[in-house]
């Protein structure tokens, strides 16, 4: 077999594949929009709607297509053994030659296409609020960390390969899941690099939510605000923290456009995916999928025939790396969004309907609304695609399920509606 042959036909598979996607997402933005979601935009903001979004996909189509090309230029040319040929022959030389080509590569295709999607596109609808300079620091911050994480994991799995030989994947899988732990654990100290948090104000809003919080069983570690606004006018929230004790990030985009109310429903429903666990089915979902690149990254460096046929002398670990990665990304991971986007849906419905049962459920619909709104969102996506790929269901599909919640729960309680 030929391992060459077998990846460009694969690669030029998923773009095909992606490629299919992108056009029945064009074709979606002629759906009629459903009525319970019809107020969001006016006539105007609508049409604005249409035109960026059909201007995001085309820019993505190219993008996609830029990407095919290029990674099939570089596979067929065997640029990265011949890049990895002008240093020594050390084996982590030449793994690290093969890294640094690709966050090369990588660097300059994400900055272009970066450029044109946040200093170009959004800045034309006005959601972009990056200067040139923090633009620039925040790829070259880009750049800096993933060579320093792909580093990391290839000079890990070099020596657990020469090291260990074929139980590599079992201490590669259990590596990559300190290494998840680690970077979950370290995403707090991650973001400081690229914003600034400061605690939320005392008033109204942070009573009404450490009342929510800690009638539910949770402590409330700090409430900070992180200025978003200076990149962008989109919206959102989240918590952080293990176990109960949590710390709440408001988008300083989210404190000053909605009510305390609505904030409130937003971590009601964040509350409810709390009580049904669904962070930590999530996390074992993730180990599962951690399992099979580990897998996938035994296979890959047991066959050293893999390399000559891509021009190496011999087992490249960086090559390896990027092996692995990209059929994590390209095949596996949309493979197990199929399942994992059916069951986060299913928790989307499950964390709304506890918000309804907080007696949020109207305040939940207008925060709903008003993210929908800030974040220019596709109120009539095309069926297939939300099948396949959505995390969340249509805002429609939401707030139908909610209004039909709210009238349970009204029936529950005949006094609270008098
Ligand atoms: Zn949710």
């Amino acid at each position: 077999m030929n391992f060459k042959l077998l990846a460009l036909i694969l690669l030029t598979l998923t773009f095909i594949y992606k490629l299919f996607m992108s056009l029945r997402e064009r074709k979606s933005f002629a759906n009629p929009i459903p009525a319970n979601v019809s107020d969001i935009y006016d006539e105007t903001t609508y049409a604005k709607w249409r035109a960026y979004s059909a201007e995001k996909s085309k820019w993505e189509i190219v993008s996609t297509a830029c990407s095919y090309i290029l990674t099939f230029v570089l596979l067929i040319t065997n640029a990265y053994a011949g890049f990895a040929r002008l240093f020594n022959s050390d084996v982590y030389v030449q793994a690290l030659s093969v890294v640094l080509l690709s966050v090369i590569t990588d660097g300059v295709f994400g900055a272009v296409f970066g450029y044109i999607d946040a200093m170009i596109v959004e800045q034309k609808y006005g959601f972009n609020r990056t200067t040139i300079k923090t633009f620039i620091a925040d790829q070259i911050k880009n750049v800096i960390i993933s060579f320093i994480i792909m580093t990391g994991i290839t000079f890990l799995l070099a020596a657990l390969h020469m090291w260990l030989k074929d139980y590599l994947a079992l201490a590669f899988a259990l590596a990559m899941f300190v290494f998840v732990m680690l970077v979950s654990f370290l995403f707090p100290f991650f973001s400081k690099i690229f914003n600034k948090f400061t605690p939320l104000e005392d008033g109204e809003l942070k009573d009404k939510l450490c009342a929510l919080l800690t009638k539910n069983g949770y402590s409330v570690r700090k409430i900070q605000v992180m200025d978003a606004s200076r990149r962008s006018s989109k919206s959102n929230a989240y918590f952080t923290g293990f176990g109960k004790t949590k710390t709440i990030v408001l988008y300083d985009t989210l404190v000053s456009s909605s009510t305390p109310d609505e904030i409130c429903a937003v971590f009601a429903h964040e509350m409810g995916h709390g009580l049904h666990r669904d962070t930590l089915k999530n996390q074992i979902l993730s180990f599962i999928n951690i399992a099979v690149i580990a897998l996938c990254a035994f296979f890959t460096v047991k066959y050293p025939a893999i390399y000559v046929d891509f021009g190496f002398d011999a087992v490249n670990y960086g090559f390896a790396l990027l092996l692995v990665a990209t059929i994590e990304m390209e095949i596996i991971a949309p493979l197990f969004s199929l399942f994992t986007s059916w069951r986060s849906r299913k928790a989307e419905y499950r964390a709304d309907a506890r918000a309804v049962s907080e007696g949020y459920g109207k305040e939940l619909i207008s925060a709903l609304k008003k993210l929908a709104k800030e974040n220019f969102a596709h109120l009539a996506p095309d069926e297939l695609i939300v099948k396949l790929t959505y995390s969340h269901p249509t805002l429609s599909q939401r707030i139908t399920a909610i209004e039909a919640g709210m009238k349970v729960e009204s029936g529950r309680e005949p006094d609270s509606e008098a």
